[in-house]
């Protein structure tokens, strides 16, 4: 699991900080130095991002002069476990002889390193923030372990590391899929049974859409500050609905406004937009992260809006790669349409992008606007309608396995390691939202990634299911 050791001088918040992850009381935390003595390995989540997370701590009983042996001893065993350490200061206290020290063995080890300076609540912070980039250890980020502040930042300077670790061992970023859940007694039971399909309603189309149009669609628009959501909303849904939305008493943590479009109600949940409407105080200059993962979880279709003159930057990925992690259907909106310098550069370097950095979801849906003069706006929310409704696909039993049969024998899969042929024997839809496919394979573990692309983009092309992340899992028949 990506491991994450959090080092520090005593009382710089090491056990706050670990507590906070941990989510439980698990460190003692004192006001005199001394008190966290062992190393503790603990479960930890950061909005949604799980991990390991090592406490280490006991330093500050060593000698003043045997403190490099001890640190070599105790801190760089730890270091050597973890993905990625958290460098903890005080931001109060500013950088102290012992904190460079620090500095010094973090730097001639191999464990990448976030400087975190912590208590960076209030002003008083400020200057520590400040000097802590004079360790050359990169941007610090500034937090409040008690607070709980700064904690999109942190996600933000971990996910490097995490996607990294992910992308190494093949494990998810987010932990269990929120969208794809473990399959229910009745799913499993389905998959187990060997008569699939039989007892299918004939009556029903092969392929459908499970949409419930009774319920309002949850919309979110994501993307970095000044791309125009806030503009966006307002031509969509017209200012003065904005103003009255947020006030009737909904919390800051689920800001949400309702409204129809073409008939169809639709509910807007939490972005940066209906907050600065709402009038809540926050600094929007920079696209935190841990919002962002909020609104998309919140949501089941999520707009990206993006500025025609800078499409598709680090953040912008980011946040795509968010939405499809998530399973929720995305919508790519290119802002700005008017003040385009290059429209043809700009679609180019939005297709390149999306097909090197996101090729597991072809045909995202991608549409031009400009949200200042009101052009292309319905053709966003067209876009939405059509791509939630493609998110509720249900592909029947029968037909799946008459396309599995079909496909196993146009490309059959490889043989295993040990030379014998893995075989995929059925396979059903447990679940849309996204669509969830199970099959029956007789060596999961064998099974190569380019055979289960092979595969996903198959029932992306044959049912329609253009621009929805598709969600496969491979389990052997009792
Ligand atoms: P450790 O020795 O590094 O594990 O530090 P602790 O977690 O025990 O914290 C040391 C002291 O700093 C305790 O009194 C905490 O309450 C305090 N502290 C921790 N985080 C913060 C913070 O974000 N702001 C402020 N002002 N105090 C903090
Ligand atoms: P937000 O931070 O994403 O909510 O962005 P805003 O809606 O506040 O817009 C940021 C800036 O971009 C403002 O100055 C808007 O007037 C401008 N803007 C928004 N939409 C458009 C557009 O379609 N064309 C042009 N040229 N400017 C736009």
């Amino acid at each position: 699991m990506f491991t994450v050791a959090i080092i520090g001088r005593p009382n710089v918040g090491k056990s706050t900080l670990f507590n906070r992850l941990v989510g439980r009381r698990e460190a003692i935390v004192h006001d005199f130095p001394g008190v966290t003595r062992d190393r503790k390995e603990r479960k930890a989540s950061l909005l949604g991002l799980e991990f390991l997370v090592i406490d280490t701590a006991g330093l500050e009983e060593a000698e003043p002069d045997s403190l490099a042996a001890r640190m070599s001893a105790m801190t760089l065993g730890s270091l050597a476990q973890a993905d990625v350490v958290l460098f903890l200061i005080d931001a109060r206290a500013g950088v102290t002889p012992m904190d460079e020290h620090f500095a010094d063995v973090l730097r001639k080890q191999p464990t990448p390193v976030v400087v975190v300076a912590n208590k960076c609540e209030g002003k008083a912070g400020e200057p520590g923030l400040l000097e802590a980039y004079a360790f050359g250890l990169g941007e610090p980020v500034g937090i409040s372990a008690e607070h709980g502040t700064g904690m999109g930042d942190l996600l933000e300077a971990l996910l490097p590391f995490a996607r990294q670790y992910a992308d190494d061992h093949g494990e998810t970023l987010f932990g269990e899929e929120p969208a794809a859940p473990v399959l229910t007694a009745e799913e499993q039971a389905a998959l187990d049974d060997e008569t699939l399909g039989a007892d299918e309603d004939p009556s029903l189309p092969p392929v459908r859409t499970e949409e419930d149009v009774t319920k309002p669609l949850r919309l979110a628009i994501v993307g970095r500050p000044n791309t125009g959501k806030s503009t966006f909303v307002n031509a969509l849904i017209g200012e003065e609905r904005l103003l009255t939305g947020p006030e009737a008493g909904v919390t800051r943590d689920a800001i949400s406004v309702d409204w129809t479009f073409k008939d169809r109600a639709i509910q807007l949940v939490d972005t940066a937009g209906l907050r600065r409407k709402a009038r809540i105080q926050e600094s929007l200059e920079r696209l935190s992260v841990g919002d962002t993962l909020n609104a998309v979880r919140m949501a089941e279709v999520v707009i990206l809006m993006l500025d025609a003159n800078m499409v598709m930057d680090k953040q912008d990925l980011t946040i795509a790669r968010l939405v499809v992690e998530e399973g929720r259907a995305l919508v790519i909106a290119v802002n700005k349409w008017d003040a385009a310098e290059d429209r043809q550069a700009s679609i180019q370097r939005l297709k390149d992008r999306l097909e090197s950095s996101l090729p597991q979801v072809r045909g995202i849906p991608t549409v031009t606007l400009s949200a200042i003069k009101g052009q292309g706006l319905d053709r966003v929310m067209d876009a939405v309608l059509k791509i939630h409704r493609v998110w509720n696909t249900r592909v029947s039993t029968s037909a799946l396995n008459r396309w599995l049969e079909h496909t196993l024998s146009k490309h059959p899969p490889p043989l295993s390691k040990s030379k014998r042929r893995i075989k995929l024997r059925y396979m059903t839809q447990p679940k849309a939202r996204p669509p969830t496919f199970a099959v029956s394979c007789s060596r999961p573990e064998d099974l190569p990634e380019s055979y289960v692309r092979y595969l996903a983009n198959g029932l992306r092309e044959d049912f329609g299911l253009d621009g929805v992340p598709i969600r496969m899992h491979f389990r052997k028949p009792k």
